[in-house]
């Protein structure tokens, strides 16, 4: 079983030293916890495949440091980038862009890109520069299922299969990282932390990709994000089916308390950024609750964009 850690920074030193020996580490980013890896060690990043029962398709999302980082793992020469990055970096927005010799296929799936970002987690930056290498990490769950955004999210789904987590208290933005790509775009390839109104103000329109059957993101695959009982967006409205238990996720405030065997309010003010930061630990809490969620649509702005991306995902999975 996993050991769990504070992060402090002597834990922080021992995550980065297991890093740099090729050994993986669960730490928490701003968006939810990854699952890390030295991107330029493919043995360590096949690894993460392994623990996540990931199909190999799926490409990952390399971390950096700092803009030294970036250009050794990519062609950063696109103006477009570094408007991006000064406005957004470090934060949860990842970039697509051509890949460099560097960073090897099973971190792209083969693709000429790679897909890049600078986490704004104080921990997280600081694994990055203690192990002094790139880090490869997509979320710290098995292929498919929610997202963890605490320590013991991963610590239930991956932590017989991995050494060490960093404990680093609640993801504060709590959805995926926003991903781009710029070499054949702009064009939105998964919605997330950033929201897409933001970016436009940056680099003007974006299009937003339309699935195509060879995801060029997991973030595009049709099912993803979900809990292991059925999900349904649904208004608070209809009546739950007899003989179930059936439990709510209600966006700001509940109807009929009596009609669910357990509710979940994302955000009693109606905040979608709060809504974001409590959506997968709401859905976890769910998950071991009851046998079928309905969960309210919330309004598809700024971040309401992540949020109804991740339930549709999860709706599409039954
Ligand atoms: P996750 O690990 O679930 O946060 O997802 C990482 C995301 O980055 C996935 O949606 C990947 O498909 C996406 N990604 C990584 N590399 C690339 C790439 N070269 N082109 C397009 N998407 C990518
Ligand atoms: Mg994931």
């Amino acid at each position: 079983m996993a050991e769990i850690l504070v992060a402090t920074e002597e834990a922080i030193q021992k995550a980065a030293n297991l890093l740099r020996n090729g050994k993986l580490v669960a730490f928490p980013t701003e968006t939810v916890y990854g699952l890390g890896a030295c991107a330029l060690n493919s043995q360590a990043v096949a690894r993460i495949f392994e623990v996540k029962e990931r199909p190999f398709f799926d490409p990952l999302i390399v971390h950096v440091a700092d803009l030294a980082m970036v250009r050794e793992v990519c062609d950063f020469s696109d103006p477009r980038a570094l408007r991006l990055a000064e406005r957004f970096w470090p934060g949860p927005l990842t970039l697509v862009l051509p890949k460099k010799p560097l960073v090897p296929d099973i971190v792209t799936a083969g693709l000429p890109t790679v897909a890049v970002r600078m986490p704004a987690h104080p921990v997280a930056l600081q694994l990055i520069q203690k192990a002094q290498v790139p880090v490869a990490a997509p979320s710290a769950n098995r292929f498919g299922r929610l997202s963890p955004t605490l320590a013991v999210h991963v610590a239930r789904q991956i932590g017989d299969r991995i050494e060490l987590i960093l404990d680093g208290g609640k993801c504060p933005v709590g959805v995926e990282s926003t991903i781009l790509e710029l070499t054949n775009g702009p064009v939105l390839l998964r919605p997330g932390g950033i929201p897409l109104e933001e970016i436009e103000k940056v680099i003007g329109r974006v299009e937003k990709a339309s699935f195509s059957g060879i995801p060029r993101s997991p973030g595009q695959l049709p099912f993803h994000y979900a809990p292991s009982v059925p999900l349904r967006i649904t208004s608070q409205e209809t009546p739950p089916p007899p003989g179930l238990r059936v439990g709510l996720l209600a966006f700001s405030s509940v109807q009929y308390p009596e009609r669910f065997a357990h509710v979940e309010i994302l955000s009693p003010s109606g905040d979608l950024k709060e809504a974001a930061a409590n959506l997968f630990a709401c859905l976890h809490r769910l998950e071991e609750k009851v046998d079928l969620i309905f969960a309210e649509p919330v309004p598809e702005v700024g971040l309401g964009r992540a949020i109804m991306d991740r339930l549709r995902k999860a709706e599409a999975k039954f």
